[in-house]
């Protein structure tokens, strides 16, 4: 009997390889362009005729290659970029594979013109549907010139699946714009149907994308970076006015290579959720540099895909630089923050009240963090600063008129005079500022106080705890005495001083500082019922997911009231933040009602 099974010939099976590398002219001009910068090239052309259907023709300034190398380099996996299995896991240049030009050599009419630097004379190959059809010495310019011709032209199956010429062009001024924005610093020009598209001369990474995508777009960028021991990441953010609809001005590069990354870009994503309307997206340009060993980019053959070791930390890190960059930009429009972190409009507030006996703080609903210590403290601060005063007085009687009335909450003390901040239902507070008005979600204000407190504290060595003065015996669960048992080095961190006894009874004998009395063994209850919820959330370290439980069970809750130094300590320790703008969940903790949308909805004019 024959056997069924038969090897495939060579041509039948390079064209199958090649459809995975070459799946339409644009992947062609993204490896011949990459080829030219693992060349060293400083400058690069690329001619197009018909969307690379009919010419694709790149041109580099690059090392070139010797006339052996220029016969080797369309075989299959002929590459000089790699030759061992440890390199492999070294990558330091785009290609690696050795398959771009065997694959675009199978599909197409290939006439290559290469010379190095040092020889006097080049090398020119000719090749059609794979095999060499003419080699001879040539008098061309050094680096190399690489033209294919009737791409798809023994594969019409692929040729008839290409979409319209539109579209065909689209990817590659895509995939030209990538290394352009990689590589500012090599000279790139486009041309297509004999139309120069882009022309763009070595330079920095701005002036690279203001030539790209304009001036303005260039200017309302946010330039950050971040560096750990993982990975640094650096980049341009848009600012969320510049959201587009669609994520075409999303780029994501690792070690200069472009890759898509569905993951890393919601990490992003993530980090202006509530800064962006629903269904707009951020315009970015991120650089993620990283050991090569850490990443595997033998994924696919279109290397645009791409494993980490650790994705997950690198996600963290993403979504903290990109959170970090934005907060330090003061991204809701003029809150006026002042260089010490709170905001102008409640300095006014605090020069007004500092005159005045401070509302005694009522113990029964106080939670500790916002006491009258902190707030005391401030006016002193004031006090002692006369230029500062006189500096708050004047703008406070420019903003509010000399004549302001002072205004009074449901939780004053009725004899004392205060400045305009209320409490509403027990679970907004409205603070008048400079463009409008402010209005804070008390719930999410102190959660987000109490996060960054939390994360100090694990960076810290010593540990803040209030011990009790009678400790709890409380009785728990047996899953919830083991999930103490393994967050309790965390736990203590935290502030909480816990003893084990048996399986069922926890003794709590101290607590984070910031835990307002009375209700200990009932928040660190919700804390754990909070991590367990959460528990499915695998992005998430069960340290952050902690933190997070602990600063949302401990903080004021919708509903509870506070008296005014509370609120002006809540807004001070909110504005001292790192992120005053939204919640450790990613819920916004204030929004803005500008002075001129009220005019408008009012219909004036002035
Ligand atoms: P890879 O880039 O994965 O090595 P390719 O098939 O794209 O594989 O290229 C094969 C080899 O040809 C490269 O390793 C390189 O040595 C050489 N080569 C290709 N393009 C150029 C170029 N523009 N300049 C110099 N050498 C080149
Ligand atoms: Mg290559």
């Amino acid at each position: 009997m024959t056997s069924r099974i038969k090897i495939l010939p060579e041509s039948l099976a390079s064209k199958i390889a090649a459809g995975e590398v070459v799946q339409r002219p644009a992947s062609a001009v993204k490896e011949l362009v990459e080829n030219s910068v693992d060349a060293h090239a400083k400058s690069i052309s690329v001619i197009i005729k018909d969307a690379g259907k009919t010419l694709i023709h790149v041109i580099d300034d690059g090392d070139g290659m010797t006339p052996e190398d220029a016969r080797v380099a369309f075989h299959r996996h002929a590459t000089s970029k790699i030759s061992t299995y440890e390199d492999l896991e070294n990558i330091l240049t785009l290609g690696f594979r050795g398959e771009a030009l065997a694959s675009i050599a199978a599909v197409s009419h290939v006439e290559l013109r290469t010379r190095p630097h040092a020889s006097s004379i080049g090398t020119k190959v000719r090749i059609e549907g794979g095999a060499i059809v003419d080699c001879e010495e040539d008098s061309t310019a050094p680096g190399t010139s690489i033209q294919i011709k009737n791409l798809f032209f023994n594969t019409p199956g692929r040729r008839n699946f290409l979409k319209s010429t539109n579209t065909e062009y689209k990817h590659i001024f895509d995939s030209i714009q990538n290394i352009a924005l990689s590589y500012p610093e090599i000279a790139i020009k486009f041309i297509s149907n004999d139309e120069t598209v882009l022309n763009l001369k070595a330079s920095s990474f701005n002036e690279r994308f203001a030539e790209i995508f304009g001036e303005k777009l260039a200017n309302s960028l946010i330039k950050f970076e971040d560096v750990n021991e993982l990975i640094t990441v650096n980049g341009y953010l848009g600012k969320p006015d510049y959201a587009r609809k669609g994520r075409s001005e999303q780029f994501l590069f690792l070690n200069r290579r472009i890759i898509v990354s569905r993951n890393l870009n919601h990490a992003v994503f993530h980090a202006y959720e509530h800064l962006i309307e629903k269904g707009s997206f951020p315009v970015f340009v991120l650089f993620i540099t990283i050991d090569p060993h850490k990443v595997d980019v033998n994924v696919h053959p279109s290397k645009m895909e791409v494993k980490f070791e650790n994705e997950s930390s690198v996600y963290r890190m993403i979504f903290t630089a990109v959170r970090k960059a934005l907060s330090s930009h003061d991204l809701i429009p003029k809150v006026g923050m002042r260089e010490d972190g709170s905001i102008d409009a409640f300095s006014k507030m605090q020069f007004q009240t500092s005159h005045q006996t401070p509302v005694p703080r009522p113990e029964w609903n106080s939670p500790t963090g916002l006491d009258k210590s902190s707030f005391v403290q401030t006016q002193q601060s004031f006090k002692s600063d006369s230029a500062f005063l006189n500096k708050i007085e004047k703008s406070f009687n420019e903003y509010h008129g000399t004549d302001s009335q002072p205004v009074q909450t449901e939780h004053q003390n009725p004899s004392t005079t205060i400045s305009p901040i209320w409490q509403i239902h027990n679970k907004y507070i409205m603070v008048p500022i400079e463009s409008g008005i402010m209005i804070v979600d008390q719930h999410a204000a102190h959660e987000r106080v109490l996060y960054e407190r939390a994360v100090e504290r694990f960076n810290q060595t010593n540990i803040h705890s209030q011990q009790l003065l009678f400790p709890h015996t409380i009785q728990m669960n047996v899953g919830d005495v083991a999930l103490i048992k393994d967050l309790l080095p965390h736990l203590e961190k935290l502030g909480f001083c816990i003893k084990l006894f048996g399986n069922t009874t926890v003794i709590l004998e101290g607590v984070p500082v910031d835990i307002k009395p009375g209700n200990e063994g009932i928040i660190l209850q919700d804390i754990l019922d909070l991590y367990k919820e959460d528990e499915q959330n695998i992005k998430i370290e069960p340290k952050e997911r902690l933190i997070k439980s602990y600063s949302c069970k401990a903080a004021v809750k919708s509903g509870d009231p506070l008296n005014l130094p509370e609120m002006h300590s809540l807004m001070d320790q909110l504005f001292a933040t790192n992120l005053p703008y939204v919640c450790p969940h990613g819920r916004p903790v204030l929004i803005k009602m500008m002075l001129n949308e009220l005019d408008k909805r009012f219909g004036r004019t002035s």
